[in-house]
């Protein structure tokens, strides 16, 4: 059973996402396991704060460090993360690493304009799931949980899926169609619809690296294709050009 251990001051924001969809079924198959941290149980004036005001001034309130680190104190078995605007960008590849932990994983939500910076020293490791600021860590555990969960064996139905997906590869995922054939007008591509799985593989290969150097030409940049991989790019990039995609 993975265990991940959520500190968060409004853990009430965990409930359906625990219980909905494959997070929820892996829960009550005990693949996964959630133990809710609430940093108030950590605090000892009788207002239970866990906040103060910053030293040097400056907007908005600090976590301070005294609750984190008697916290800590009881989550020593765990791998501990800080989810902070500040941390490294996440990727496909971190999460395969945190997903092959063999200890709980700690997620440390903040709020209000961060943590004191001796406290956030206690930290394995800072995460930043985007450039951009939540209001919180709680969205930004959430997607830690689900990119990790779904590495894990037996949460998501076909392993295949996992293998095939966006960043999997250093690519992003070839452009997917379902029924029916023809909507508004528009056709699902020949190649899909003719069985032949040899070809099937090769189209989609070939779309997964003309999507890739359009959108993320920094993960194109990256790539190295094989002779096979250049010629059903070209191949791709003419079919595009002729408009026989
Ligand atoms: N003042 C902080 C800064 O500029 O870096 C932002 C604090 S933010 C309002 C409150 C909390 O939300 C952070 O402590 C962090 O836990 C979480 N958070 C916000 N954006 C995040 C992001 N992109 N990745 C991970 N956590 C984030």
């Amino acid at each position: 059973m993975f265990e991940f251990k959520i500190v968060t001051l409004f853990p009430e924001i965990f409930s359906p996402f625990e219980n909905a969809s494959l997070i929820g079924k892996a829960v009550e198959k005990k693949i996964l396991k959630f133990t809710y941290i609430n940093l108030r149980d950590y605090s000892h004036d009788k207002h239970r704060s866990v906040d103060d005001t910053p030293y040097g001034g400056g907007a908005g309130m600090v976590i301070k460090p005294a609750p984190v680190f008697e916290m800590l104190e009881d989550v020593k078995d765990s791998y501990k993360v800080f989810l902070t605007p500040g941390g490294k960008p996440y990727t496909q590849s971190d999460a395969a690493r945190l997903a092959s932990l063999d200890k709980p994983l700690l997620l440390f939500c903040g709020r209000y304009e961060g943590l004191d910076e001796r406290a956030v020293e206690e930290f394995d490791e800072q995460i930043s799931i985007g450039d951009f600021v939540l209001n919180g860590g709680e969205v930004a555990a959430m997607a830690v949980v689900e990119s990790v969960s779904r590495l894990l064996d037996g949460v998501i139905g076909n392993m295949d899926s996992v293998t095939e997906e966006s960043f999997s590869s250093g690519l992003l995922e070839y452009p997917q169609y379902s029924r029916p054939e023809i909507f508004n007008g528009k056709k699902v591509p020949e190649i899909l619809l003719s069985g032949n799985h040899k070809l099937i593989k090769e189209w989609r290969k070939g779309r997964s690296l003309l999507k890739t150097r359009k959108v993320r030409p920094d993960l194109f940049d990256k790539y190295e294709m094989s002779d096979l991989e250049k010629k059903l790019f070209e191949k791709a990039q003419k079919e595009e050009k002729d408009g026989t995609a």
